[in-house]
């Protein structure tokens, strides 16, 4: 799970991690009222959405009076942010955070993430942070500076020191750095974090050690143990898609192809996305329902696939096991007769009464196909991918 920028630093602010003063504004009274108690000039205001590279579209603006800071409340509440990471649609920015501006002397990088090549916590830093991090990834990667620590001993100030004599700090520095590193692991440790990353970590003029930005991700499946990060959860920033299906604990993500395709079993499923890549076409989605998949989740399944307005197609891919064929079929039909099926559906069953599944299905006077296999499901539902871009 995601969260914003301004409840990461909620976090940070717990463990005593320096952080900005500023509060977040979800109106521009809000906004304008955060920035003229913070009493003092330049003031930041930050698009408060789930993707980073806001800096570079636009959505972190710096003001340095009242008239300016409205100026920028106003032009970042409510408009569609598109950075590299939103995707060219964009996202409309509904919250801000407003913030006191800092004496910038020097932009890091610092992250903290499981490396799970060696079963142990990564913690990373650069020198060169700040807006151009993928760049320097991707280019010079020795700038990236690398520290393992294994979860059984637990951090050790030593492990911060590796990292602080290679970032050249002076000692000041080095002294807040190891201090707010041990923090932040332990923040990462105890919150089951999956990534925390500070982009920028600033050193200010006045030598001080800051986090300017904060970025939290978390290991969904330990949520159930931290309901104050539940709190967190923006459902306006998730695929509304995604959203309704977690609603029904259907595993649904959304991808750019235009076939819809349903399978039970989650290895079933990344099967199947391969197969319709190698007949030619692309998937939609991955949905699995699951290995002991009721009728009523193949419904929910099949109305959420095919809200999608770029699916053009739909293959389903089960195997009778726990649930019989012929009780699919019956969950198909039902379905499909209420979702008022509008594009074509190949099905490749097999399994448990898989001969009278196949019979529900020919009978039931619904633009539904019956595959012979998983090859042919996939070859016929590529040519109507084929058919759909023509
Ligand atoms: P991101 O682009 O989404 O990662 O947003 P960031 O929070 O990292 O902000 C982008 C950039 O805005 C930073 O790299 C800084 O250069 C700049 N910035 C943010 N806050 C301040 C500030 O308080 N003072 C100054 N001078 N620049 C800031
Ligand atoms: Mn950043």
């Amino acid at each position: 799970m995601k969260i914003h920028e301004f409840q990461a630093k909620e976090l940070f602010k717990k463990f005593d991690i320096p952080i900005p003063r500023g509060k977040a504004a979800f109106t521009v009274d809000e906004a304008k009222k955060v920035a003229a108690e913070l009493g003092t000039f330049p003031v930041v205001v930050k698009a408060q959405i789930h993707a980073g590279g806001r800096g570079k579209g636009g959505g972190v603006k710096l003001a340095k009076s009242a008239a300016e800071a409205e100026k920028y409340i106003k032009q970042i509440l409510g408009m569609t942010l598109v950075t590299h990471q939103t995707g060219p649609e964009g996202k409309v920015v509904k919250k801000l955070l407003v913030e006191e501006g800092l004496n910038i002397a020097k932009e890091l990088y610092m992250a903290i993430l499981p490396d799970r090549s060696n079963s142990t916590i990564l913690l990373m830093a650069s020198e060169a942070g700040g807006m151009d991090i993928e760049e320097v990834a991707a280019k010079t990667p020795e700038k990236l500076i690398k520290v393992w620590v294994n979860p059984a001993v637990g951090f050790q100030p030593y492990n911060a020191r590796a990292l602080a004599y290679q970032l050249n700090f002076d000692p000041e520095v080095t002294k807040q750095f190891i201090t707010m590193a041990g923090k932040l692991y332990d923040l990462f440790m105890k919150y089951d974090c999956s990534l925390l990353e500070i982009n920028p970590l600033v050193i200010t003029k006045e030598k001080k050690l800051i986090a300017l930005d904060a970025k939290i991700n978390f290991d969904d499946n330990a949520l159930y143990r931290h309901k104050d990060v539940v709190e967190f959860r923006d459902l306006n920033e998730e695929d509304a898609l995604e959203v309704e299906a977690s609603k029904y604990n259907i595993n649904y993500i959304k991808l750019d192809g235009n076939i819809g395709n349903m399978v039970n079993g989650a290895g079933l499923a990344m099967a199947t996305m391969d197969t319709i890549k190698l007949a030619g076409a692309s998937p939609a989605n991955f949905l699995d329902v699951g290995g002991g998949a009721s009728a009523e989740m193949v419904e929910n399944g099949f109305r959420i696939l095919l809200s999608d307005k770029n699916v053009k197609g739909v293959l389903i891919n089960i195997f009778g096991g726990i649930l019989r064929c012929d009780i699919l079929a019956n969950g198909v039909v039902e379905a499909a007769k209420k979702v008022k099926l509008t594009v074509p559906v190949v099905i490749r069953m097999k399994g448990t009464n898989v001969e009278q599944g196949k019979k529900i299905l020919e009978e039931s006077g619904l633009p539904l196909t019956v595959a012979k296999d998983v090859w042919d499901a996939a070859e016929k539902v590529a040519a109507i991918a084929k058919k759909a871009k023509n």
